[in-house]
């Protein structure tokens, strides 16, 4: 054969670029499943089985288009457990002139194959992935000379470069970004429209079989699977979203409650992040929805700039930044991950909740990630870098290239400031305005001291004090930082002690 063409577990797209001038007469596709991939962290049952699910599909979607797919399943036989291994097999058997793969999302990967060329004595041509907008180079120009880099500046260029929203150069509506408008409480009243489910097929009922003995230790249920593991199905989740959900997608953006998993979420990271869907695509039919008439511009804007934005530029960062960004840790962190982000078991009912959902569902809203379980982590004094490798595992939708910028730099700023322009810390009283989590709480979120006062109070005024040196400079801070100093030496005292009795029961 011609050439040998490799496609991984999140390339799920006939468009993606190592088949743009293939032949199905004279080239064969590889894809396999893994225990390399599958194991590199403990991920989440749900996740290995979505994946799995998703690459038979689309294997079988390409063999009716034509193609020749040599699919090694994780129970096969020929099953060599990674990449390199597997590949030098099928280059024994199929004796191909080349190897094509579009090059990774992730830096370890994308190194190994430029490590091919030596290991594996055959031509590689690893193209690049043009799923996204920014490539690495347009990045590294738009920062170049910047003293800081920003979101909202990327964002209007994004805009522009793909005309979403756009009256020829000035942005629909007048206005780039129409977040203040966002934050509106959830409100236990509201219907909540729920994410479209898909019953397994007989090839998704075998894969949750597998996955069930296999990763049995794993973290997280199996059970319900409703996931779209097929273009079309996800295309009809991403439609049900905008039909039901993405009308109040912007007014409830950062609102939780008890018990609603999604609100007005639209839980398709996953179908994105593997290729099922198609960022422009999505973003073309949410511009659609609001000259409909049927979308506030609140809510397509914002959806927008989710997708054309912040995912595209954090993961420009993660490529601007890596390899050292993992071992970023501006605040010196090295408190090890309390075990109840692994149980749930825990009496505060907001990170509780948060657990408790993304053991179920394997998902939590971004809020959830950022101000929950994200935040505590912060307060706490939790180790970035564990703290990374949780995200990754938890979350269907987890890859390393959007979860560690996210994790380090947006919730940890761990990076000291270079994505988030400040620490995204908040007591209690922030998750008590924007959630009814507080309601039903053992703790009391009025008291900032005391055995029975919200944790996050205490941690919130003890992270202020401990870090007063590294955050005094950042202009967002500095008013909390006044308000803690105007304490009285007692309440800090008893802030300080609250504080480290809570952590001594962590560990
Ligand atoms: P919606 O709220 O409906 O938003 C729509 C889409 O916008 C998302 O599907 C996603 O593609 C994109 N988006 C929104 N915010 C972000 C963001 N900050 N970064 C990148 N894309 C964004 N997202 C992942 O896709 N994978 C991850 O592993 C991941 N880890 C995260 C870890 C932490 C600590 C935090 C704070 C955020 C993380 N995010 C991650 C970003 C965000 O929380 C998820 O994209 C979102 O919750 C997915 O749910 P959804 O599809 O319902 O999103």
């Amino acid at each position: 054969i011609r050439n040998l063409i490799l496609i991984l577990g999140d390339q799920l797209t006939p468009k993606i670029s190592s088949l743009k001038n293939a032949d199905p007469m004279q080239d064969v596709i590889l894809m396999a499943e893994l225990p390399e991939e599958a194991s590199y962290v403990q991920h989440h049952k749900k996740k290995i089985a979505f994946l799995f699910s998703a690459m038979r599909h689309f294997a079988d979607e390409l063999r009716q288009s034509g193609w020749t797919v040599l699919y090694i399943t994780l129970d096969s036989p020929d099953n060599q457990g990674d990449f390199t291994a597997q590949t030098q097999k099928a280059i024994q058997h199929f004796k191909p002139q080349n190897i094509i793969v579009t090059d990774a999302g992730e830096w370890r990967l994308s190194q190994m194959f430029k490590n091919w060329q030596n290991i594996l004595k055959i031509n590689i041509h690893i193209a690049p992935d043009t799923r996204f907008l920014c490539t690495e180079k347009e990045f590294e120009n738009w920062a170049h000379g910047r003293k800081i880099l920003r979101m909202e500046y990327f964002y209007r260029d994004m805009r522009r470069k793909t005309g979403l929203l756009m009256d020829d150069d000035k942005p629909v509506g007048g206005k780039w970004n129409f977040d203040t408008e966002n934050r509106k409480p959830a409100d236990n009243n509201l219907f909540m429209p729920q994410p479209k489910k898909f019953a397994p097929d007989a090839t998704t009922q075998n894969i949750l079989d597998l996955v069930s003995t296999r990763f049995d230790n794993n973290f997280g249920d199996i059970e319900p699977f409703t996931f779209a593991v097929t273009r079309d199905d996800a295309r009809r989740a991403f439609d049900h979203f905008v039909q039901n959900a993405l009308p109040n997608f912007g007014d409830y953006q950062d609102a939780m409650l008890e018990g609603e998993p999604f609100l007005y979420h639209s839980v398709i990271a996953q179908y994105l992040n593997c290729g099922l869907l198609d960022p422009l695509e999505i973003c073309r039919k949410v511009e659609a929805a609001y000259h409909a008439g049927t979308v506030p511009i609140n809510a397509a804007e914002g959806y927008i700039r989710q997708i054309i934005g912040w995912r595209e530029y954090i993961r420009a960062i993660y490529w601007f930044k890596m390899p050292q960004y993992e071992n970023e840790n501006f605040f010196n962190h090295h408190r090890p991950l309390p075990n109840f982000y692994w149980t749930g078991e825990t009496d505060m009912s907001c990170v509780k909740d948060a657990i408790a959902q993304t053991k179920r569902h394997a998902y939590a809203h971004h809020i959830q990630r950022l101000m929950v379980t994200g935040n505590f982590a912060m307060l706490a004094g939790v180790n970035p870098h564990e703290l990374h490798l949780w995200y990754l595992s938890v979350y269907a939708d987890a890859y390393e290239w959007v979860e560690m910028p996210n994790t380090i730099g947006m919730s940890q700023f761990a990076d000291g400031g270079l994505l988030a322009s400040k620490p995204y810390a908040a007591s209690g009283a922030y998750i008590n305005r924007m959630s009814n989590y507080c309601k039903n709480c053992a703790y009391n979120v009025k008291k900032r001291t005391g055995k029975d006062a919200c944790p996050f109070n205490a941690l919130y005024w003890d992270f202020m004090s401990r870090h007063a040196d590294k955050l005094k400079t950042n202009p967002r801070i500095g008013q909390m930082l006044r308000t803690y100093e105007k304490f009285s030496e007692e309440e800090k005292q008893a802030i300080k002690i609250s504080s480290e009795n809570f952590l001594k029961k962590l560990s």
